[in-house]
């Protein structure tokens, strides 16, 4: 199969590709180059009903389906992304200002990797039974919830999509699943993905559309029975509001402010790159970057030189180069809120080490949304810098002069998502581990992922953990069923 982006996307709905009922389109834009990049469904409460009557009427069928025949499907579906990688890695990049070689190496093979993770648990996913010795017998039913609600972000568009998405359908849903409007070009290949492996009509159904006006119509469906969702917490309280009075199944997967903690006697040679990495990786906009870096005191001037040094070699440049180490933000709008917060930390006293100004790439993207790595010191932890998530390419630094006072400073923040910690004193490291206020904990790595384990955050930074059972377990409703002897 071919995949092309045309200039103008449609919703895809019970197995057909439509425009949107009421006409409507919204501009997307390339942020590396500020220019037109296609128009997008601006679906609204109509479309979305339509898609849940085409996934109300495929969900029979779906729903017993056999395991071995959604392995099969799944991983048809995970083939076709392995095979249309070059096509999707460009589509990722252009949408989302990142650099293609991040895309062909991270983002599009997870995306393969999420479908067959999925595809191969539905395999093993089993029921529990409980016996009352001699009296009777309980067995755990776990059927699928029904029509499960998908709503991601612009950051890792296609990689979080299909986190969502690929549990789902495994579990025996039909899925209605709504793409970032600013990062929408792999969903919509997706869509010509599922299609092509075979997926029945209506399993899958992709609207595109804004948060409040598409988002909303999925999250208030009274049919959509689970609702998953990663983004903002702003975002995510709001969903909150609309989807808990009606009992819906929520997962909420929301922002963070990242602690990465340095001692002084950590492996130094492996912490500066990982540190770079965690800092500014597709220009500091994952959840999961550490935002918050604090130092042992002893070591701190040191880790200022080298780790300034280290990240005045970023290359910052159009993402279709390969050299690029660091691309566009993804959009206008977030371009202008991460150099608002640059300002704001100046104004609250902050003393930029590096960075601090937009970039202006000679070439095609000279009007693209870039900014330089930013590194920012002289701020305490009550600073609106090192208590809202900026997410993009900026961290601060503070000093501690011992582990109590390193886990307060960690724990001082709203947020609880992830954390790391570099010191070769194990015990250490895993005392801390189990005070610090976070859903997931790196000693002396970063982001080394492993799709079993549980993932997601704590406090403001969200309810429920994807991955793994937990999204098995979310995307499926217990039963218990007694049969008593006699
Ligand atoms: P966002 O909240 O603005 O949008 C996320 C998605 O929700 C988009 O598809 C958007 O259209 C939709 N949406 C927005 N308002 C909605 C509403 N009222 N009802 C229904 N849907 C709505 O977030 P973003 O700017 O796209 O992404 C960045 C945020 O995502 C950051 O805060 C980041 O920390 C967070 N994030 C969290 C994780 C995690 O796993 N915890 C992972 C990636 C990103």
């Amino acid at each position: 199969m071919q995949l092309e982006c045309p200039q103008q996307l449609e919703n895809f709905i019970g197995g057909t590709f439509m425009a949107p009922i009421n006409g409507n389109y919204i501009q997307n834009t390339n942020p590396a180059t500020a220019g037109f990049l296609c128009e997008i469904p601006d679906s609204d409460a109509a479309d979305v009903a339509l898609a849940v009557s085409a996934a109300q009427k495929a969900f029979p069928d779906w729903s017993q389906t056999s395991a071995e025949e959604k392995f099969r499907l799944l991983n048809r579906i995970a083939d076709l992304i392995e095979e249309n990688l070059e096509a999707l890695a460009l589509a990722e990049c252009n949408d989302s200002g990142k650099p293609l070689w991040l895309c062909r190496e991270v983002d599009i093979p997870r995306a393969s990797s999420n479908f067959r993770f999925f595809a191969t648990g539905i395999m093993h996913f089993a029921s529990e039974s409980h016996s009352i010795e001699g009296k009777a017998t309980n067995i755990t039913l776990r059927q699928p919830v029904g029509i499960a609600g998908c709503i991601s972000p612009w950051n890792l568009p296609l990689y979080l999509f299909t986190w969502k998405i690929a549990p789902a359908l495994a579990a025996g849903n039909c899925v209605v699943a709504k793409p970032s409007e600013v990062t929408p070009s792999t969903a919509y290949l997706l869509a010509k993905i599922a299609l092509a492996a075979g997926l029945p009509e209506g399993v899958l159904n992709i609207v595109h559309g804004t948060g409040p006006c598409c988002g909303e119509a999925i999250v208030t469906h009274p049919l959509i029975k689970a609702i998953s969702f990663t983004g903002s917490t702003r975002a995510g309280e709001r969903i909150a509001s609309l989807a808990a009075p009606k009992f819906k199944k929520l997962s909420l997967e929301l922002g963070g402010k990242n602690p990465t903690i340095i001692f002084a006697d950590c492996d130094w040679e492996k912490m500066l790159p990982t540190v770079v990495r965690s800092s500014f990786s597709n220009q500091g906009q994952i959840c999961l970057c550490g935002s918050r870096i604090l130092i042992e005191a002893s070591i701190y001037e040191k880790f200022i030189t080298d780790f300034i040094a280290a990240v005045k070699q970023l290359q910052i440049g159009d993402p279709l180069v390969n050299t690029s180490n660091q691309g566009a933000l993804s959009s206008k709008v977030h371009f202008d809120k991460v150099m608002g917060c640059i300002s704001a930390a100046i104004a609250e006293g902050g003393k930029i080490l590096c960075g601090g100004n937009s970039v202006h790439p000679e070439g095609r993207c000279k009007d693209g949304y870039f900014i330089e790595p930013t590194v920012i010191e002289n701020l305490g932890p009550n600073c609106s810098t090192n208590r809202e998530e900026i997410f993009g390419p900026v961290v601060t630094l503070q000093p501690f002069d011992s582990a109590d006072e390193a886990l307060k400073l960690a724990n001082d923040a709203a947020y609880g998502l992830a954390a790391s910690i570099w010191t070769q004193n194990i015990g250490t490291a895993n005392k801390m581990a189990t005070k610090i206020e976070s859903g997931i904990v790196w000693i002396n790595c970063w982001m080394l992922r492993d799709l079993r384990t549980p993932f997601g955050g704590v406090k403001n930074s969200g309810v429920g953990r994807e991955g793994g059972w937990d999204a098995l377990r979310f995307f499926t409703e217990t039963k218990n069923v007694c049969t008593q002897f006699e």
